[in-house]
């Protein structure tokens, strides 16, 4: 049954509905979600995925999905269908309104003649760099161009030229005529077209002269009739042009609502940056289980559900802010933790011999899918003469504080029976330990012991001749510093975690698993989330670890609601 919020639950939310009492737009809600298909989603991008369709389907409005290709050189098809996939994976569905700013490229050719014949717009011969300097500074006014007045005549015909191809890229620009002296920057006279000659990934070769996005963004929103335009802070700033451009154009206006874009800790959220950790090979591809983008959660075995949870959670403000990874973790762990079933995997193997457990002996013992959710029911552990345990699990001078194996000490091991370590087997050479010798209590099946008598510990194992070999990887943060975009931190790649992959090639995992497809997860006890990769096959299964058990959001929680 769908929640029905009481009040808006956010400022958007609370200028749209008393947008809605006054009537401003006819009580329509029109949003849109409008990426440059300049590189994969991110988390980010997931939160204003979550808000602009999220507004929509709460006020029965609609959500276009835009794209927003005006620079045809960092632009590609691959980022248009991973944009797609990525939406529709976080569970949004914009229905026939798919758009392309490129779809506008005609009617954004007619408004700028428009602009030009009211004498607002003007072709000027200035290259990038004397534009640059003739723009002035926060503190200095600008300098106007010398073409600044010249005929309307004049800029339409090079206006047309510079469309017909007859001049090179950069020789020339298309420019409002606004304030020279303006205390905003935006408004200084700013580029409106620029000539380039290159293909676009959807208009060919039709085009060489391509609109900036502050004009074609603002334009392309009152096309579509949005009604609520939400952005990020930084385009505060642009909101007066974007009104200029369409009192000028005599267009309808959409409302422009700025939030703070979301940072999130130990990680970067920027196209740029995540361009290079791509390209510079720091990471295997944009769906590297270590990426922030959607892509990369995907493959890591985060679900939709989650990410939409930790996007209303995080909610949105006015002020920028970093949100701890953390966080994030703790509502993916939250979701798992209720639909996933429990298996046992060893990830780093200890060989065990059960002493008085006869040779070839199997014993299927039962073990709970999930004690969250009885009815996902039980399944069949076996147990055998040879056994695995997590190495960590044994010491053979245990510190005070470690309950856990230790020669002449007894354990359970979970769902089957309590050990006792007798005897264990060292490598000569190295001094590593390779075997354990244990004996088992028969009395003691299922895990209980009828005695009363009590052990500290509960460990996970696997049977030695039933279970699978397997692939799992571990992963860490990609940076070491909670802010590595942060002003202070200088190149980011100085501040790369080097270790942030770590495969472990000899793990078991129980024989259950041998058919679980690319993606789907488990919980290993006492490990952590895990999912299994693309990459894993019939010769090799892999898993993913997408995210530990521990729980370090639920203590800060704890502690802060302690104070
Ligand atoms: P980036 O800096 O990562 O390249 P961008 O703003 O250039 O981001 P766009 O493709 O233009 O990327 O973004 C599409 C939409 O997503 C925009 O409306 C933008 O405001 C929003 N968005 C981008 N990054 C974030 C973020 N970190 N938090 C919230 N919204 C974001
Ligand atoms: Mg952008």
């Amino acid at each position: 049954m769908a929640e029905v919020p009481e009040k808006p639950s956010d400022f958007i939310r609370e200028i749209i509905a008393r947008d809605n009492e006054t009537g401003k737009f006819g009580q329509r809600v029109h949003t849109r979600f409008p990426p440059e298909p300049n590189g994969y989603l991110h988390i980010g991008h997931a939160k204003s995925i979550c808000l602009n369709f999220g507004i929509a389907r709460d006020s029965g409005g609609l959500c276009n999905l835009r794209f927003d290709d005006t620079n045809p050189t960092k632009e590609e098809v691959e980022y248009v269908d991973s944009i797609k996939e990525d939406v529709r994976w976080l569970g949004f569905d914009w229905e026939d309104r798919l758009f392309y700013a490129s779809d506008y490229f005609g009617k954004l050719y007619e408004y700028a003649v428009q602009l030009i014949k009211a004498g607002k717009a003007y072709v000027c011969d200035l290259t990038a760099d004397e534009i640059r300097e003739y723009r002035g500074t926060l503190t200095e006014p600008g300098k106007e161009s010398p073409y600044r007045d010249r005929s309307v005549e004049e800029s339409l015909d090079l206006f047309r030229r510079m469309r017909e191809g007859e001049f090179p890229d950069g020789s020339r620009t298309l420019r409002a005529k606004i304030d020279m002296a303006s205390g905003n920057i935006n408004m200084r006279d700013p580029v409106m077209y620029r000539i380039l000659h290159a293909e676009h990934h959807r208009t060919g070769s039709k085009w060489c002269i391509y609109p900036m996005y502050d004009y074609a963004h603002c334009v392309s929103d009152s096309l579509e009739g949005i009604t609520h335009s939400i952005c990020t802070l930084e385009f505060e700033d642009h909101r007066p042009l974007y009104d200029w451009f369409l009192d000028e154009l005599k267009a309808y206006h959409p409302q422009q609502i700025e939030f703070a874009r979301l940072n999130l800790s130990n990680t970067v959220l920027s196209k740029r940056k995540l361009i290079r950790l791509v390209r510079e090979g720091h990471v295997k591809g944009w769906d590297d289980p270590r990426m922030p983008t959607i892509s990369g959660f995907r493959r890591r075995g985060y679900t939709p559900e989650a990410i939409r949870n930790f996007c209303d959670r995080i909610g949105v403000a006015k002020r920028d802010s970093t949100v701890e990874a953390a966080l994030l973790e703790h509502c993916i762990r939250e979701d798992l933790n209720k639909r996933v079933p429990r298996a046992m995997a060893v990830l780093r193997p200890l060989r065990v011999v059960i002493t008085n457990c006869p040779e070839g002996r199997e014993e299927e013992l039962e073990a709970v899918n999930n004690p969250e959710d009885p009815s996902m029911g039980v399944r069949k552990v076996s147990f055998s003469k040879v056994l695995y345990i997590e190495r960590d699990d044994f010491r053979e001078d245990p510190p005070k504080d470690f309950f856990r194996l230790a020669p002449g000490r007894e354990v359970r091991l979970r769902y089957a029976y309590f050990i006792t370590c007798t005897g264990f087997v060292k490598d000569p050479a190295t001094g590593e330990i390779v075997e354990l010798q244990c004996v088992y209590d028969p009395a003691t099946r299922g895990g209980d012991s009828p005695d009363g008598r009590k052990v500290k510990a509960t460990l996970h194992w696997v049977s030695a001749s039933r279970a699978l070999p397997a692939e799992v990887r571990l992963y860490d943060y990609l940076f070491l510093t909670a802010e590595p975009s942060g002003p202070a931190e200088g190149d980011f790649a100085s501040s790369l975690n080097l270790n942030s992959l770590e495969t472990l090639t000899s793990c078991y995992v129980e024989p259950g698993l041998r058919d679980a497809a690319p993606g789907s997860r488990w919980q290993f006890e006492r490990q952590g989330y895990f999912c299994v990769d693309p990459d894993s096959g019939d010769e090799r299964l892999v898993f993913n670890r997408t995210v530990t058990l521990k729980d370090t959001w639920a203590k800060i929680e704890k502690k802060q609601k302690k104070h």
